[in-house]
């Protein structure tokens, strides 16, 4: 490889191009089932053409089902899961606004970030990575604010494994007159999120984690309270891009051209959400909740600890404790040059201390949990850790649910 930053020349030669087929059990992206690779190589149409109209129409529809609301403004976002993140906080905030912001791991400390570049007076509320927020401390937060416009924290925090519990979070912000924006980008298609049952007014997601599409749009859902709000700014967003307000009139009535959409990435949603909705919300959170069950038998059973407390578990992404004197860049890399199999490892204070587990859409399988057990116990082996194997406790796991 030369230093020097050359454009091709014409002697170059390039061999194609063949990514080999890795099992994909990291922080995203998800496995992508065969089905959604399919749709994305289908024709492409025109971004106004009736029939991509319907194509956007059925997603709009899908997305009310998985976000389980009914708020008109429910869209794909053309960008990735921080897009939607961005659209979530640049729509609703204005210079000057405070925003009660929880940090628990690396994506509240983002949306900590966006509220900064919005001009928003951010308040932090912080819990140790690896724990949920404490509801209490978001209860002062909101009483220390003279005029809070927002509550924003994360419901699937991919970088601790932590679950953090919604109930009684969007009375606490209404009480405030401020709006209940939820970050359930690992969360969506995996755990319940419940926009309208949990009183949430802004959610987004992403489409390669729960949802098992290639990464590239970020759903987002907009309440009538969100959307008011919005109406009422005395500043225009300071995205373009992102403006709700603009990008809606294309997937609304207007049909009015803001953008090009990312077409073939939108056939691969509409698949991944036919997907959804034919497995069903519900069997579709059982299967994630059976498969991270059985994932924690085999860890423990192997010696191994689980980095956060039972009940805060996400089912999505499992954090698992790297042994001491056990390298963790070693161990992920000889499961991904062995086995083939992606795992992630721990950012920020946890860095060298865990690995990050993803169970997430199509990933989330019976077959992948016996998979990485065994390569995982193999690896460790070679690294000189000892341990046993946790096939058979995940095995005991299964067969048991089968009989209850
Ligand atoms: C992955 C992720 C994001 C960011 O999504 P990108 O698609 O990587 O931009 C935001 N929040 C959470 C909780 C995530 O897991």
């Amino acid at each position: 490889m030369t230093s020097e930053r050359q454009p091709a020349t014409e002697r170059r030669t390039y061999e194609p191009f063949t990514p080999p087929r890795r099992v994909l059990l990291g922080p995203g992206p998800s496995p992508v089932e065969e089905r959604i690779l399919q749709a994305m190589a289908a024709p492409l149409l025109g971004h106004l053409d009736p029939v991509f109209l319907r194509c956007m129409d059925e997603i709009q529809e899908l997305l009310r089902f998985v976000f389980e609301t009914t708020n008109r403004v429910t869209i794909p976002i053309s960008a990735t899961g921080s897009a939607g993140m961005e659209a979530a906080l640049v729509n609703p905030i204005e210079p000057g606004d405070e925003v009660v912001v929880c940090i628990h791991g690396v994506f509240g400390e983002r949306m900590l970030d966006i509220v900064g570049r919005c001009g928003g007076r951010p308040t932090a509320v912080r819990a140790e990575w690896g724990t949920p927020i404490d509801p209490e401390q978001i209860r002062a937060a909101l009483a220390s604010c003279s005029k809070p416009k927002a509550v924003a924290i994360v419901h699937a925090e991919t970088s601790t494994g932590v679950l953090q519990d919604l109930k009684g979070l969007s009375e606490m912000a209404h009480d405030h007159g401020a709006l209940l924006i939820v970050d359930a980008v690992t969360s969506l298609g995996g755990h319940p999120v419940g926009v309208d049952r949990n009183g949430i007014d802004v959610c987004y997601s992403g489409t390669q984690k729960c949802l098992g599409a290639p990464p590239g749009l970020a759903p987002v859902t907009f309440s009538e309270r969100a959307l008011e709000v919005i109406r009422n700014r005395q500043t225009k967003v300071q995205s373009w891009y992102l403006d709700i307000s603009m990008v809606e009139k294309y997937w609304g009535g207007e049909r009015t051209y803001h953008h090009t959409a990312p077409i073939s990435m939108n056939y691969a949603l509409r698949e991944a959400l036919q997907i959804v909705y034919e497995e069903g919300l519900e069997a579709r959170w059982a299967r994630h909740q059976r498969n991270h069950r059985a994932l924690v038998a085999g860890v423990e059973a192997m010696g191994l600890a689980m980095n956060v407390a039972p009940p805060d578990r996400l089912w999505s992404l499992n954090a698992v404790r790297v042994p001491d004197g056990v390298d963790d860049g070693r161990v992920r890399a000889r499961l991904l040059s062995d086995d083939q199999i992606e795992i992630g490892g721990g950012l920020g204070p946890l860095k060298g201390k865990i690995w990050r587990i993803g169970l997430m859409g199509s990933g989330s399988a019976r077959q992948n949990v016996r998979l990485v057990l065994d390569a995982l116990q193999r690896a460790l082996q070679a690294e000189g850790f000892d341990c046993a194997s946790g096939v058979e406790a995940a095995e005991r796991v299964y067969e048991s649910g089968a009989a209850s």
